[in-house]
C-alpha cells in the first residue's frame, strides 16, 4: 500500500483518477473472464421449504411468463447457514415496466433505478432487474418522453449485476429454474470459510461506498464471519471517509446496526475500526478520557440490555440508546455549565440542545427521538422526590418507564442511587394503600431527610446534582 502525506494531494487525485478508470475498466472486463461455477441442488443445503411462499410464487411467475427468476443478496447467504432471512430479494431480466405487468400487486419504486414492490399483505417482495456495470449515466437519455426510465445500461445482466454488489456471500444467486446457486465471485468458498471479502479491490469498493465499512461490520458481528485480511486492512485506512455519507443514511445505519440483536460486539467493532468516533463523536470524546470505567460500564449494561431483550423477542427503542451514548457527554458539559455559574435545570437543558445539535450532524436522529430522549434525560431528576404526591404523577408520565428503567441503569453502573431504585421498583409492585405509606413524609423529628433534598454522590463524573435533585 502506498502512503501519502497531504503535502502529496495533488499526486493523490491523480492517483484516484487513474485508479478509477483501472477499477471501471476492470468491472467492465471482469464478467468476460469470469468462472461461473454452478452448484447443482444436490451440492447446497437450500430447500424450498425454507423459502417464503410469497417469494416463491414471485419466481415461478417469473419464471412462467419467459424471465429468469433468481433470489439475491442476503437471503441466499442466511439460507446457506440455515438461518430464516429477513427479507427475500428477487432479481431478474425483465425491466421494472415488465415486472409490473406479471404481477397486479405490484408497485414501482425508485427513480433512477427503478424497483418492484410485489405486495401480499403484509409481505413485500422486492424484484429489482439485473444492475448493468456503467456508472456515470446522463438521466436525461434514460427517460422516454413520458419521463419512463428506459432500459439502457442501467440495467444489465446477471454478470454485470454481480460486480455491483459488495460481499462475495451477498452476491450468490438461487436459480428458481433449476435450484441450483450461481456463482461468480467465489462467493460460496468465502461462505464456509466464514469470510467476508468484497468483491474486487476492497479499497476502491470502500471509496465508492463508505457504508459498506458498516456493512462489513454488520456482517461479520451478525454472522460470526471474519472479515477477510485485505478488507480489514483497507478499513483501517480509509475508515475516516464515512464521514461524508449524509446524517440521514447514517442513521438508518446505525439502526441497524445497534437494534439487531449483537449491538455490544458491533460497538466493541465499530471502535476497533475507527468507525464508532464517526457515527458518535461526543461519546467517543468521553470514552477517549473516561474515568474508573464510566461511562462505558453504563454502554454496555445499556447494550447488553438491548441484546438481551431482542434474545427474548421483547422490543428495543432507538432513543433508549441513543440516550445512553449521549448521557455523558451532556452531563460533562452540564457540569461545567454548572461551575460557570449557570442554573442547574437551564445547564441540563442547554447541554442536552449542544449534545443533540452535534450528534444529528453525524446521525440526523429525527425529531421523535430527540424529544424521547430529552424526555428521559429529564425525568432522572426527578426519580429523587419519593415523598408527596410526586411519586404518583411521576408514574403516570408516558415516558415513565423508560426513565425508570434508565434510572436503574444508571445505579446499576455506578452513577445514581441504588437505594432509590430499589424503591421506585417497590413502589410500582405496590397497592395503593402501601403507596401511600411510602410516600408519607418522616416525621422531623426522626430526623431523615426528604427526597427533594438528597443529593447524591456518584462516581467523580457523575456527581452531576443535575442528575439527583
Ligand atoms: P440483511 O440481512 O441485513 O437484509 P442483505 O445482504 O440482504 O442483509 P440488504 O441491505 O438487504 O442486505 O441488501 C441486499 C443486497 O444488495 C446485498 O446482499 C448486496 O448484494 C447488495 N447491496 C446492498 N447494499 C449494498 C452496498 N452498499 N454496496 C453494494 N451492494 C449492496
Ligand atoms: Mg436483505
Amino acid at each position: 500500500m502506498i502512503t501519502i502525506n497531504k503535502k502529496h494531494i495533488g499526486f493523490t487525485a491523480i492517483l484516484n483518477f487513474f485508479k478509477k478508470i483501472i477499477h471501471s475498466a476492470r468491472t467492465e472486463a471482469e464478467p468476460v473472464k469470469t468462472q461461473v461455477k454452478v452448484y447443482a441442488r444436490s451440492e447446497h443445503n437450500i430447500s424450498r421449504a425454507q423459502i417464503s411462499e410469497n417469494a416463491l410464487k414471485v419466481l415461478y411467475k417469473l419464471q412462467k411468463e419467459g424471465y429468469s427468476a433468481y433470489l439475491v443478496g442476503g437471503c441466499v447467504r442466511d439460507l446457506l447457514l440455515g438461518r430464516e432471512p429477513k427479507d427475500f430479494d428477487v432479481v431478474t431480466d425483465a425491466d421494472p415496466e415488465q415486472i409490473r405487468k406479471v404481477f397486479r400487486n405490484c408497485r414501482l419504486i425508485g427513480r433512477r433505478f427503478r424497483l418492484a414492490h410485489v405486495h401480499f399483505g403484509r409481505e413485500v417482495i422486492e424484484v429489482a432487474t439485473f444492475r448493468g456495470a456503467a456508472e456515470d449515466q446522463n438521466d436525461k437519455q434514460m427517460l422516454n418522453k413520458e419521463g419512463r426510465l428506459l432500459r439502457d445500461n442501467v440495467y444489465g445482466t446477471i454478470e454485470e449485476d454481480v460486480w455491483r454488489r459488495d460481499f462475495t456471500v451477498n452476491a450468490l444467486y438461487y436459480n428458481i429454474k433449476d435450484f441450483s446457486v450461481v456463482d461468480y465471485v467465489s462467493g460460496m468458498a468465502d461462505h464456509q470459510a466464514a469470510t467476508l471479502r468484497l468483491i474486487g479491490d476492497p479499497e476502491t469498493r470502500f471509496r465508492e461506498d463508505p457504508v459498506r465499512m458498516l456493512r462489513a461490520v454488520r456482517f461479520a458481528v451478525k454472522l460470526g464471519f471474519k472479515l477477510h485480511p485485505d478488507c480489514e486492512k483497507s478499513m483501517h485506512e480509509v475508515a475516516d471517509l464515512l464521514s461524508s455519507i449524509p446524517s440521514a443514511r447514517l442513521y438508518d445505519e446505525s439502526l441497524k446496526l445497534f437494534l439487531s440483536g449483537y449491538a455490544l460486539q458491533t460497538f466493541e467493532m465499530l471502535r476497533h475500526y475507527g468507525l464508532f468516533q464517526i457515527l458518535f463523536p461526543t461519546t467517543e470524546n468521553c470514552l477517549s478520557t473516561e474515568d474508573e470505567g464510566y461511562p462505558r460500564l453504563l454502554l454496555i449494561k445499556a447494550l447488553e440490555n438491548s441484546d438481551n431483550r431482542i434474545a427474548e423477542g421483547k422490543t428495543v427503542t432507538a432513543y433508549f440508546l441513543f440516550a445512553a451514548f449521549l448521557w455523558e457527554s451532556v452531563q460533562v458539559r452540564a457540569i461545567e455549565k454548572i461551575s460557570r455559574g449557570l442554573v442547574e435545570f437551564m445547564a441540563y437543558q442547554d447541554a442536552a440542545n449542544e449534545v443533540i445539535a452535534k450528534q444529528v450532524k453525524s446521525t440526523a436522529l429525527p425529531r421523535h427521538i430527540t424529544l424521547a430522549m430529552r424526555e428521559v434525560w429529564n425525568l432522572q431528576p426527578k426519580f429523587n422526590a419519593r415523598y408527596g404526591s410526586k411519586p404518583s404523577r411521576l408514574i403516570t408520565h408516558p415516558r415513565f418507564r423508560a426513565a425508570y428503567d434508565f434510572y436503574v441503569l444508571r445505579a446499576e453502573t455506578g452513577g445514581a442511587d441504588i437505594e432509590v431504585a430499589k424503591w421506585w421498583a417497590k413502589y410500582q409492585d405496590a397497592n395503593e394503600t402501601e403507596q401511600r405509606k411510602m410516600t408519607q413524609p418522616p416525621r422531623k423529628s426522626a430526623g431523615v431527610k426528604t427526597g427533594r433534598k438528597r443529593t447524591y454522590r456518584g462516581k467523580a463524573k457523575t456527581k452531576a446534582p443535575g442528575a439527583e435533585v
